[in-house]
């Protein structure tokens, strides 16, 4: 059976009427940047997710690099980063000037270490910046009871947690303040590139809006030296259209990693995530990890089941960083995630079948 890692064309299809109206309603506006659309899609996000404000720009990695910018993070802050994450967490660091704290991951979850970050801490540190990875929220909570006393800053990377929560609070509302990328494979997703700055702090909030407008409030008056990180109107209607079937297409994604937990969960030599009992993850994507990724991999291709890799190089040995100068088992549970985690398919309009066939290859080349 074929089964493709992830298709972005259902998501149009399941909501035609509603995206086509979006558009139709922004070209006839003649109204293209700056209208209506971004003032209501502002406040419905930040309703979703339980703060006051949500601002939004042109992508994720710009959310994150705004969000550091508001908070005057610069050269000479340290910024404590995952080890085992997507390069833009720590693109959007080294953008302002920070200084990268790579901290490596919990062996468990995957997900930032608390432990480990606290042995990091140094009194530079201005803010720690978890990656609320593959969907299931970082422990925010632990987090905080290191910083909050130190006034360092738990800035959240959200990109891939859309409707995930710790405790029954959304991502994106855990820390000062979070990033969010609404690239198109994103579990709410634009059509193009888009992000958000989320927020419950209001002199964050408008310095992040003046900074994502060239640092102006006023036209031609520029207070600070800001982007153009834009998000267009029709890009915000769109996500209008979209944001109500988050919830329904967070629960499919659920229901289909269930699938997987229950009957990949005793298969030797695959490890899973663990999660953590107070988190309810949305799945973005579902990973495991194995010694024997290339033979998995090769074995599903040939039975018509597509994986991907999230991500085959960690930050630190990339070039975009190898002027860093970190050496081969710098951070090591970094290098061997990176070598062993594989992406199963997972999104809200795969079926049940299809997540039982790539179940059944998986444990047929496993011989169980
Ligand atoms: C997608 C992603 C981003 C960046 O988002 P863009 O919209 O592509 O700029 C940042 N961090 C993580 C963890 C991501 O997955």
């Amino acid at each position: 059976m074929n089964v493709p890692f992830l298709e972005l064309k259902p998501t149009y299809d399941e909501l035609r009427a509603e995206v086509d109206a979006a558009y139709r309603r922004v070209m006839d506006s003649g109204w293209y940047i700056f209208g209506p659309e971004i003032t209501a899609f502002e406040g419905e996000y930040a309703a979703s997710v339980g703060v006051h404000h949500a601002i939004a720009v042109a992508n994720g990695l710009e959310a994150l690099q705004l969000v550091l910018m508001a908070a005057r993070v610069g050269p000479g802050d340290e910024v404590i980063v995952p080890s085992h994450t997507y390069i833009a967490t720590w693109l959007a660091v080294t953008h302002v000037g920070a200084t990268i704290v790579p901290c490596e991951p919990d062996e468990r979850t995957w997900n930032i270490d608390p432990k480990r970050v606290a042995s990091l801490i140094s009194p530079r540190t201005r803010c720690i910046l978890p990656v609320h990875l593959y969907g299931q929220t970082a422990d925010v909570a632990a987090l905080r009871a290191l910083a909050d006393p130190r006034d360092i800053l738990v800035l959240e990377d959200a990109a891939q947690s859309q409707g995930a929560t710790a405790h029954g609070i959304a991502s994106g509302a855990l820390g000062h303040a979070a990033g969010v990328s609404f690239y198109p494979s994103k579990n709410l997703g634009a059509f193009g590139d888009a992000g958000a700055v989320t927020t419950s702090d209001p002199a964050l909030a408008d310095r992040v809006r003046t900074l994502r407008n060239y640092g102006s409030r006023e036209r031609y008056h520029h207070e600070m030296p800001g982007l153009n990180s834009r998000l267009s109107e029709l890009q915000c209607a769109f996500l209008r259209a979209k944001l109500p079937r988050l919830s329904t297409w967070n629960a499919r994604r659920r229901a289909l990693a269930a699938i997987y937990r229950e009957r990949l969960a005793a298969v030797p030599d695959l490890v899973l995530p663990e999660i953590a009992p107070w988190a309810d993850p949305v799945w973005h994507l579902f990973v495991v990890r194995t010694s024997r990724r290339e033979a998995l991999r090769a074995f599903l291709a040939a039975r018509g089941i597509a994986t991907q890799i999230h991500y085959p190089i960690p930050p630190h040995r990339s070039g975009a960083y190898a002027s860093l100068g970190w050496k081969p088992g710098a951070f090591p549970l970094a290098e061997r995630l990176a070598e062993e985690v594989l992406s199963l398919p997972i999104g809200p309009h795969h079926r049940e079948d299809q997540i039982h066939a790539v179940c059944d290859a998986v444990r047929a080349f496993y011989g169980v």
